[in-house]
């Protein structure tokens, strides 16, 4: 078992979609994959919040084994993301990002962060991600990363150049499409892949993720459910499904990959069960394991 780094955002979200609304609850890409990825392994966390951020929160991630020593307190206010869904969950509208104190956090990988062998750069800034890569003292075994259109549109050129060092690249197919200027996404991966990452997830929503390594696909639906609340976080739990998986196996091939997307896609159908995190936070580690068999019974078919 190896431990597992991640930088991304942690937020206090207000989201709307048509089975209700959460004001100001707990959210961010960095919160959402480590709570995921603590189901796997040990999780470091790198990140900042503000003097407004509720200690209870900081507790749900320290009841879940999460290392916290990175999440700097700053002057000022906690990020901010307002979203909303229609009808169609897949497509998440942003009403306002506010940055607040990520306007000017610079990471410091402090005590032995710089040598963890796993690392995720969750959907942040792209200078934020490229500085904690830059801060690494040996190459982590392997280093993914998330983004969405905010930094695609805002900061291409940075995003280009973190890209160009990563080894996996998760992104939503509307993102895919978007960074890589082609609508199929076939060749959107293909294009993404040209960029520098040997590995490109794609993120489908209630279509599932498709998994491109060096030109093969492999491809898992999404677990078929009949109540889905809110899609915020799947992707970041997703990931860490993922990474959590492949770090707790510490294997980075082709099989690994193909069982750490299943395992993504387990994480995430608990998320969009509820709002914020709170579908997680009442998870026990038998519902994963019966749903990976669920999975497996839902895609296997005979030769
Ligand atoms: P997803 O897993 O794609 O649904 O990501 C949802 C999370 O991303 C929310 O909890 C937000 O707080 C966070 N988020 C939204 N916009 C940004 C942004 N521009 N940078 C970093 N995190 C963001």
């Amino acid at each position: 078992m190896a431990d597992l780094l991640v930088v991304g955002s942690v937020a206090l979200d207000s989201v709307e979609t048509p089975f209700g609304k959460v004001r100001e609850a707990l959210g961010g890409s960095a919160t959402y994959f480590s709570y995921s990825a603590s189901f796997f392994t040990q999780v470091r966390l790198v990140a900042t919040v503000g003097e407004d951020f509720p200690e209870s929160h900081l507790r749900l991630l320290e009841d879940r084994g999460v290392d916290i020593g990175g999440l700097q307190a700053s002057k000022g206010r906690t990020f901010r993301w307002t979203g909303e869904y229609g009808y169609d969950l897949n497509e998440a509208k942003t009403l306002e990002t506010q940055l607040n104190v990520f306007a000017e956090f610079r990471p410091v990988l402090g005590d032995g962060l710089g040598r963890v062998p796993y690392l995720f750069l969750a959907n942040i800034d792209p200078e934020l991600q490229l500085d904690v890569l830059r801060q690494m003292k040996e190459r982590p075994r392997l280093v993914a990363l998330d983004t969405m259109n905010f930094w695609i549109q805002g900061k291409r050129d940075a995003l280009r150049q973190v890209l160009a060092e990563v080894d996996v690249v998760t992104i939503n197919d509307g993102e895919a499409r978007q960074l890589a200027s082609e609508p199929n996404l076939i060749r959107a991966a293909r294009a993404i892949a040209a960029m520098g990452p040997r590995t490109v997830v794609v993120k489908r929503g209630e279509y599932g993720a498709l998994l491109m390594t060096e030109g093969a696909l492999f491809f898992v639906p999404a677990y078929p459910l009949d109540s889905v609340y809110d899609p915020t976080g799947a992707g970041d739990t997703f990931a860490g499904g993922f990474m959590g998986y492949l770090a707790a196996q510490d294997r980075v091939d082709a099989a690994a990959m193909r069982r750490a997307i299943v395992y993504g896609s387990v994480m995430a159908s608990f998320t969009v069960e509820d709002f914020s995190l709170k579908r997680l936070t009442r998870l026990k580690p038998a519902e994963i394991a019966e749903r990976y068999t669920a999975f497996h019974e839902l895609i296997r078919v005979e030769p």
